[in-house]
């Protein structure tokens, strides 16, 4: 085999397909009879093997999704609480501009109910919520004893 017919400077090309047909055919044709640039043909696959899995770190792919996942996770609660306070001002509002608007036609029956839920949901959220700044307090207290 005459060594100015070898095509060691074709084989990165040949590995990356980036050969024109006649120029990967004469490789092809030529790596079958030489063990030598068959051994070099392997170096070069397996050095971009190499370079491909340095690229795709296992590690860096999973902080990936662990990171996109916390962000999704984050962003969907977000939007979900946005969602639910903003719909819960809106029937407020529309509460309300129905109670401003239309109560004095209201019969005492329509009054008492919605005078009960308002007052009632007014209650319940005063003191659920001095419930929570109660146990606040008492949290505090244990971390300063602690
Ligand atoms: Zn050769």
């Amino acid at each position: 085999m005459n060594k100015e017919s070898h095509v060691g400077e074709l084989l990165s090309g040949y590995v990356d397909s980036e050969l024109t047909q006649q120029d990967s055919q004469r490789v092809r044709l030529h790596i079958e009879g030489c063990p030598t640039c068959t051994h070099d043909l392997e170096e070069i696959k397996l050095l971009r093997s190499n370079m491909g899995a340095a690229r795709l770190s296992h590690v860096d792919d999973d902080i990936w999704r662990e990171t996109m996942d916390d962000a999704s996770v984050k962003a969907t609660r977000g939007i979900g609480w946005l969602l639910l306070v903003g719909a819960a001002l809106v029937a407020a509002g529309f509460v309300v501009y129905e109670v401003l608007t239309n109560f004095a036609s209201w019969g005492l029956m329509e009054k008492l109910i919605v005078g009960g839920l308002y007052g009632g949901g007014l209650l319940l959220f005063v003191s659920v919520l001095r419930q929570r700044l109660i146990e606040r307090k008492k949290d505090r207290y244990k971390d300063v004893e602690i």
